[in-house]
């Protein structure tokens, strides 16, 4: 069988069965947090398991590697969106231990694509059309820099609502363990607040 056959098969039994109803929030949304966190297979149910998070708890933004780069990329309007219109007031940033983004080399991402059957002139085309397949392929060294930096990203935020704590963690995928890198209250309490 397909592989798409196969999910929707097994989604036809889960409604008709209504197992879905087990997934039903329980009370309105408790933890009021949005977490951008890495697609990583193995953090699926693991990271909200790790939190306590449950449905309705929580908004989850998931790319690879959990990496903030445009200030008004996807990722930012998402977060934006949760706090203003979805009921969120904090961020937790939560990259994870052995993650793929770690040193990956965009020369070789782009050698797979032309090893897979992108033409080489499609590259080039791109190149020379302004794409920096360097910046935009890039991973990280240090997963606790990059938790930081994209940290530093958002607090920095001209949009991001004044007085939210934005928080940096990482995460075990062998154990769920979180180790807080970047405390967000912390940094609420010590900034200076200039009055203009
Ligand atoms: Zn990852």
């Amino acid at each position: 069988m397909r592989r798409v056959d196969e999910i929707l098969a097994h989604n036809r039994a889960f409604v008709e069965n209504r197992e879905y109803e087990q997934y039903w929030p329980a009370k309105p949304q408790d933890k009021r947090v949005v977490i951008v966190t890495c697609m990583d297979a193995r953090l699926t149910e693991l990271l909200p398991k790790a939190f306590n998070i449950h449905s309705g708890d929580a908004k989850i933004i998931k790319n690879a590697g959990a990496i903030i780069t445009a200030p008004f990329g996807n990722i930012m309007r998402s977060i934006l969106v949760a706090l203003y219109e979805l009921n969120a007031n904090e961020v937790i940033i939560c990259g994870h231990h052995d993650c793929g983004m770690t040193g990956i080399d965009p020369r070789k991402v782009v050698g797979h694509m032309v090893e897979r059957g992108v033409p080489k002139h499609v590259i080039h085309t791109l190149h020379h059309s302004g794409v920096d397949f360097d910046r935009w392929l890039t991973g990280f060294e240090d997963v606790k820099s990059s938790v930081e930096k994209s940290v530093d990203i958002v607090r920095q935020h001209p949009l991001l609502p004044p007085g939210t704590p934005v928080h940096g963690m990482i995460i075990d995928p062998t154990n769920g363990k979180l180790d807080w890198v970047v405390d967000g209250y912390e940094y609420l309490a010590t900034s200076t607040t200039v009055d203009l």
